[in-house]
């Protein structure tokens, strides 16, 4: 089973007053098979965790390690990074114009697994991805992310990582803008793909509510810009009870 190790990560952003410290030494390690949720007040640093992660060009990496079973992550570029097996689920996605969301799959599948899947099983796999997550079948042409309402945004990020079957998958803010519904269907596809074993999940999260719908194994408390408290599924009920004060009064 791979692991994925942070340890004492920072990293910088840089703003007109000069580059920034958000991450303030994150140690993190997850393995294939768990889920961790990462919960915290806006502004900690948890999208810069999960771009940093995926190798975004406006982070910079000023200390510290990631690791993917020993193997320096933060050597990789995007595409090795995505090849290796980490999938990041952005908190908002990108339009990608004039590519259809059948054919960016199937190009991210070719980029992932070295060939290109055979097109006839590839049909069927992204059908039945489709039905699985309430997908109307049209949504398969349409451009990507165009016009996308934020309920479809999200149920296509599920329909990448059902397909696309990373070893670590970094959902941010999965359960934003989603109403009820919408929260049920997501929710059950990130279960699935859990239920299949061999992913670790990094669910960034300001809300305890999805978490009524996937189980974490383990919850870390975000706070500027590094984990202040780590614990089981339990941690959160006291988060949802006593909110994040406790982690944000004093100074930095
Ligand atoms: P969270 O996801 O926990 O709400 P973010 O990682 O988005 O937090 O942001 C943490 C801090 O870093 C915020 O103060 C934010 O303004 C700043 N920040 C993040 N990304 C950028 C960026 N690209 N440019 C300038 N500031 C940024
Ligand atoms: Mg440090
Ligand atoms: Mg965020």
């Amino acid at each position: 089973m791979a692991t994925l190790e942070i340890n004492d990560l920072h990293v910088t952003v840089e703003t007109d007053g000069g580059p920034t410290e958000i991450l303030r030494g994150v140690d993190l390690t997850v393995k294939q098979g768990e889920t961790h949720a990462i919960m915290g007040p806006n502004g900690s640093g948890k999208s810069t965790l999960a771009y940093s992660l995926a190798g975004h060009p406006k982070y910079t990496v000023t200390g510290g390690s990631v690791k993917l079973d020993g193997e320096d992550v933060l050597e990789m570029s995007v595409d090795e990074r995505a090849r290796a097996g980490v999938f990041l689920a952005m908190q908002y996605p990108v339009e990608v114009p004039g590519v259809s969301v059948s054919n960016f799959l199937r190009t991210s599948a070719t980029a992932i697994r070295g060939e290109a899947p055979k097109l006839r099983t590839w049909v069927k796999e992204v059908r039945e991805a489709m039905e699985r997550l309430s997908i109307d079948p049209a949504f398969a042409e349409r451009n990507v992310n165009e016009g996308f309402s934020g309920g479809e945004k999200k149920r296509h990020e599920i329909l990448q990582l059902e397909l696309l079957k990373p070893q670590f998958a970094i959902l941010d803010e999965t359960d934003s803008g989603l109403d009820v519904d919408a929260l049920r269907v997501v929710s059950e596809g990130v279960n699935r793909v859990r239920e299949g074993g061999d992913v670790g999940t990094l669910l960034i999260t300001h809300y305890t509510r999805i978490l009524r719908y996937i189980k974490p194994d383990f919850v870390h408390v975000f706070a500027k810009g590094r984990i202040a408290e780590s614990g089981g599924a339990e941690l959160a009920d006291k988060l949802e009870e006593e909110g994040y004060e406790e982690y944000v009064k004093g100074g930095a």
